[in-house]
């Protein structure tokens, strides 16, 4: 079965913006994308009035507190998992790969590791399991070996003093070395003064969240921004409102990108009353608190480009979100795996 959506405008990616557009999807993934005039015929058609991009990816969610047939319908066709029961989470992450799946594709971490007492055990919102204590550098290793069998795609560690003990420096060198011995990506929750410091100087590679909990120093903001990337996160701090933690997590996301550190979207959906699919308030944030170009939030946003050989997973939208980036609220079209989940009739 294949598929042709056809859009007076498509954002393929960071500068590369075709008129005229069409994109062929084959099976799961893009066979073509550019000018409509060159397009291959298709089974089916889609006529989308508004512009085409790809589908939105959030990198902090847990989606099991959301509903994900909702999270897919409201634009968002991929997210990362960043702590869960792994029991629960892996085989949804397998079967989320299937074409018969109303959610969006999900990638997991299973559970966070922590200290013995060490949140996130015995938090309101994750159920037993969610967190993974640790005891010693040899269970590290082994609880890393034993994820990375399960299909996690990252490693996350909680490095949370405020709400109890967190790992050993020792258990976090074993955690990084475990986890990058096998190509996965370590994040970590950091909240406490000193904690975003043990991460970076522990070789991890992710904070979870826009720190909040100090301002950080020059000389480790330039460390971070060479070594570590940010999932943003801002609206869970505040929820439309401005706090002392925005302000501060703002802060020191504006001097990380402007000595180089990347940003990516994240909802950390599940905590709070963060809607699913694209939340446009987080995006909002990116561009008018952290300063971010509508293009460079859209990059943010999305995992990859829509290109030959890509996953199908795209939306559209009604309006044209590089002049205005409220337009991502206003969905109009998503397609996962080739499939349209909501849009115009098919034709
Ligand atoms: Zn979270």
């Amino acid at each position: 079965m294949t598929l042709k959506i056809r859009a007076p405008v498509a954002w393929l990616g960071p500068g590369e913006l075709v008129k005229h557009a069409a994109v062929v999807t084959e099976g799961g993934t893009i066979a073509y994308v550019g000018p409509r005039a060159a397009a291959p015929p298709a089974d089916e058609l889609v006529e989308l009035d508004g512009f085409l991009m790809p589908g939105v990816a959030d990198r902090h969610a847990h989606v099991l507190l959301a509903d994900p047939g909702a999270v897919l319908l409201g634009g968002v066709t991929a997210v990362r998992d960043l702590a869960w029961v792994p029991e629960e989470i892996f085989p949804l992450a397998d079967a989320s790969e299937l074409p018969s799946y109303t959610g969006p594709l999900i990638r997991a971490v299973g559970p966070m590791l922590t200290a013995p007492g060490g949140y996130p055990t015995g938090d309101d919102w994750a159920p037993p399991g969610t967190a993974r204590e640790l005891q010693g550098t040899e269970d590290a290793h082994v609880v890393v070996a034993e994820l990375a069998s399960l299909g996690a795609t990252a490693i996350k560690v909680s490095l949370n003093a405020e709400a109890g003990p967190t790992p050993s420096d020792a258990e976090l060198a074993a955690i990084v070395e475990a986890a990058h011995g096998r190509d996965l990506l370590v994040t970590a929750h950091v909240e406490g003064v000193g904690q975003a410091e043990r991460a970076v100087g522990a070789g991890i590679d992710e904070f979870a969240h826009a720190p909040w909990s100090e301002r950080l120093s020059d000389a480790l903001i330039t460390a971070a921004a060479l070594s570590m990337r940010v999932v943003s996160t801002l609206d869970i701090l505040s929820y439309g409102e401005v706090t002392p933690e925005l302000r501060m997590a703002c802060e020191n996301l504006v001097r990380f990108r402007a000595v180089g550190g990347t940003v990516v979207y994240g909802t950390d959906l599940g905590n709070g009353p963060i809607p699913p699919g694209i939340h446009v308030r987080e995006a909002l944030l990116l561009h008018e608190a952290i300063r971010m170009t509508p293009e460079e939030v859209l990059t943010a946003m999305t995992a990859g480009r829509l290109a030959k050989g890509a996953p199908a997973d795209l939306i559209g939208l009604g309006g044209d979100p590089l002049e205005r980036l409220e337009t991502l609220g206003d969905l109009r079209l998503v397609v996962r795996a080739g499939r349209v989940v909501s849009g115009p009739r098919v034709r």
